[in-house]
């Protein structure tokens, strides 16, 4: 179990890391391939020291090495976030090749949380990214292809309906069209009989993350994508305690 911990702490630092550049460039169309990390104010190539941002953000107190200007704590919270998910991956499952594979769903499910939070868009690019891990998750879990596949399409479908449903009737926007295509991977990756409490759940989340953004003056329009991330990462984690027995 120790081993376990101890390399989900050290994937977690360098999945954490990743995710950080991820997110910061996939929105922009910037590729993650070319291009070192560089300070975004002095524009300072990163070195190695800095590679991990929860020690060099706690040993330089926040500040660039190089130029001094303040380092935004996004960093430093990615990183301890993906360390805790990664800790809690390796607590639950058992299964080793379902724990490398669900961790690095969630390093593309952590990206994503954060595109919306920043951007309000969900990179279409990611959740392309996304679907075969999620295919080939589903079908390590004993999953068959084929159904997922058309739990894929089922859910682009139900989004679909969702999202003019609600136009019609609220005339606007609630549901964007990131959404539709992320609730397609949700088909993919939860089984029929999971839907109903990762609906339930996803209001749930979305009602406080709704109320949250209002305290914190950012308006009536929040971003829904963490809700529905959340709780789907939930349903992945305890399928069998929440799953509605029939
Ligand atoms: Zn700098």
């Amino acid at each position: 179990m120790l081993t376990r911990i101890l390399l989900a702490v050290i994937f977690g630092l360098i999945g954490g890391s990743f995710i950080t550049a991820l997110s910061f460039r996939s929105p922009k169309g910037k590729s993650i391939a070319n291009g070192r990390s560089c300070c975004p104010v002095c524009g300072h190539v990163l070195s190695w020291k800095d590679l991990f941002p929860v020690f060099s953000w706690l040993i330089l107190k926040g500040k660039c090495r190089y130029c001094s200007c303040k380092i935004s704590a996004r960093y430093p919270i990615i990183e301890l976030a993906t360390v805790i998910l990664f800790i809690v991956i390796a607590f639950v499952i058992s299964n080793p090749v379902h724990a490398i594979l669900l961790s690095l769903i969630t390093v593309f499910l952590i990206t994503l949380v954060v595109a919306d939070i920043e951007t309000g868009l969900l990179p279409t690019n990611i959740i392309i990214s996304l679907f075969p891990f999620a295919v080939l998750y589903r079908w390590q879990v004993g999953g068959d292809v084929v159904a997922s596949l058309i739990g894929g399409c089922a859910g682009i479908g139900f989004a679909m309906l969702l999202r003019y449903g609600f136009q019609k009737i609220k005339n606007r926007e609630c549901l964007g069209l990131g959404d539709v295509r992320f609730l397609g991977i949700v088909g993919v990756l939860l089984p029929l009989e999971q839907w109903g409490i990762f609906l339930f759940v996803s209001g749930c989340v979305g009602v406080v993350t709704g109320l949250l953004w209002k305290k914190l003056g950012k308006g009536d329009e929040f971003p829904f994508a963490p809700a529905l991330i959340l709780s789907l990462f939930l349903c992945l984690i305890f399928p069998e305690i929440l799953l509605i027995q029939k």
